[in-house]
């Protein structure tokens, strides 16, 4: 796949397969991926059939890794290397499927790197633990040990659209950080980075039975991805519909859920509004609005709304969007015209609510202009739900008890991100705000691609992703224990 993308640009056609445990498998049956910038066919992909995923979760439950810790290294290590030096090919294919500008799928290959370098490094650490048992009265001469294991069965995948290569190394590294085999279903709207990232895992040296990625369609697919007998786990990062719909299928598996967002940038009456105008407007924008940890509220004290709406809409101007394959555009299109088409309209409905529009809300097919609102009703759809694209509204608060009411008044709880120095609203925010992360004076989805990451209410159950927490969900703790 790697070697075909340069032809691309000139209108050469992927015809991709599957890839099962290494094999290439096709399908008479395929599905059609389309350019969001162009409308042009990019490709396509198979769309398998149940027992092409019955097959692939029986290879992934029955191999057993015969890898050490240091191979697991130097495999990790191998793929970082092989990405970066791909940066640019690898940039070009997800910004041909997914339509993000280049400046975005550059970063987020070098994000990819990240998560290889650190799940690498993490397969080295043996987390055991040892507890001495003579601690009280009746206690012995022995000793409890414990170790990681990886689970019996395989753990299925499930990704989204807005990072397709970076979703899928954060479920793909942790796993082969331990031992565990992966089948991945990337999403049909953007299928290519994770076969491309297969391709590149074979060659840097992984056993091709510990991952899988299947395409298909997921009415006919998903509930072999959720009910296997062979999975032991499901990990999914996706919108919260679909994550209550595997909550409640996916039944005595282990479930990692990273689902949507509705995360608020909130400014308080001391902040540097040079600084959080410039947060707003990169945590709105980048990766065309479509991210979890987006801003997609901006909660703002009265006292300071003026000048920081001032300044939010200068910023927002300067942001130059269009062609994605531009190298100085500093936004490509949303994932497709329908998508950009449910933007205009929930930002027309706001402003029939009494919103006041003050940029953008320009529509060209997928192309969706950064669009700033200001005095927005707190209980319309466009803040009260997730929207997942580049658009502003300014929510005006009184103080500080106004502006966490707000925060926490959506269903969502993932991340978010709070402008001001004084300690006292500090803690009071880090303590009272019902979300996974509080970044002060940072974007919401600032993070290591080693911490822990991940939401509570309907973002999420509580289990965090990041390289270290996910690869210790992928882990069974087994203890023994020895006379000592
Ligand atoms: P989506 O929920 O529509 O689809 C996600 C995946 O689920 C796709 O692969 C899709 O094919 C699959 N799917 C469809 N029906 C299914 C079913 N019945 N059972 C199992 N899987 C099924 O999400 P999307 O539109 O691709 O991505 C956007 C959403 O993802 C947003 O809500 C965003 O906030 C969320 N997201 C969350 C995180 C996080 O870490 N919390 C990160 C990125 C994106």
């Amino acid at each position: 796949l790697l070697s075909q993308i340069g032809a691309l640009r000139e209108g050469h056609i992927l015809k991709q397969k599957m890839r099962i445990a290494g094999e290439h498998v096709g399908s008479d049956r395929i599905i059609e991926v389309c350019n969001p910038y162009t409308g042009k066919l990019i490709g396509t992909v198979p769309k398998a059939s149940v027992p092409d995923i019955q097959n692939a979760f029986r290879i992934a439950k029955n191999f057993k890794s015969p890898l050490t810790r240091y191979d697991r290294y130097k495999i990790m290590m191998r793929t970082a290397e092989l990405l970066r030096a791909n940066a640019d090919a690898i940039s070009d294919l997800i910004t041909a499927e997914a339509g993000l500008c280049k400046k975005d799928t550059l970063y987020e290959v070098g994000r990819a790197c990240d998560v290889f370098l650190f799940a690498g490094n993490q397969a080295l650490v043996d987390d055991g633990q040892v507890f001495s048992c003579d601690l009280t009265p009746h206690g012995k001469q022995r000793k409890v040990y414990t170790m990681k294991e990886p689970l019996l069965g395989a753990i299925s995948a499930i990704t989204p659209f807005n990072h397709p290569l970076n979703q899928v190394a954060h479920k793909v590294a942790p796993s082969i950080a331990t031992n565990n085999r992966m089948v991945l279903k990337p999403t049909e709207k953007t299928p290519f980075s994770a076969l491309l990232l297969a391709d590149i895992l074979y060659e840097a040296g992984l056993p091709p039975e510990m991952f899988s990625v299947v395409t298909g369609d997921p009415r006919e697919i998903a509930d072999e991805m959720l009910t296997n007998d062979d999975i032991d786990l499901v990990t999914f990062t996706g919108g919260v519909p679909i994550g209550k719909y595997i909550a409640a299928k996916a039944v005595y598996k282990r479930q990692v859920l990273e689902l949507g967002g509705n995360d608020p940038i909130i400014v308080m009456e001391d902040a540097d509004l040079d600084e959080a105008s410039s947060l707003a407007v990169s945590g709105s924008y980048k990766n065309s609005g479509q991210r979890c940890t987006a801003i997609k509220r901006m909660i703002v004290h009265e006292q300071v709304a003026d000048r920081f709406v001032e300044l939010l809409v200068e910023k927002t101007r300067a942001i130059k969007y269009g062609d994605p394959t531009d190298p100085a555009n500093d936004m490509g299109t949303v994932i497709d015209e329908r998508a950009a088409c449910y933007f205009e309209n929930k930002v027309n409905e706001a402003v029939a609510r009494g919103a006041k529009l003050l940029y953008g809300n320009k529509r060209q097919g997928a192309l969706y202009s950064p669009t700033v609102l200001d005095h927005v009703p707190e209980d319309c759809s466009l803040v009260a739900e997730e929207t997942f694209g580049p658009v502003s509204p300014v929510i005006r608060c009184k103080d500080i008890a106004d502006a966490i009411r707000i925060s926490n008044s959506t269903p969502y709880g993932l991340s978010s991100s709070v402008c001001t120095n004084r300690l006292d609203y500090i803690t009071r925010f880090v303590r009272e705000l019902q979300v996974g992360s509080v970044n002060m004076r940072e974007v919401p989805g600032y993070r290591l691609e080693l911490t822990p990451f991940g939401g509570i209410k309907d973002s999420g159950l509580g289990y965090k992703e990041g390289v270290l927490e996910a690869m210790k969900s992928f882990c069974n703790t087994k203890t023994y224990s020895l006379p000592w």
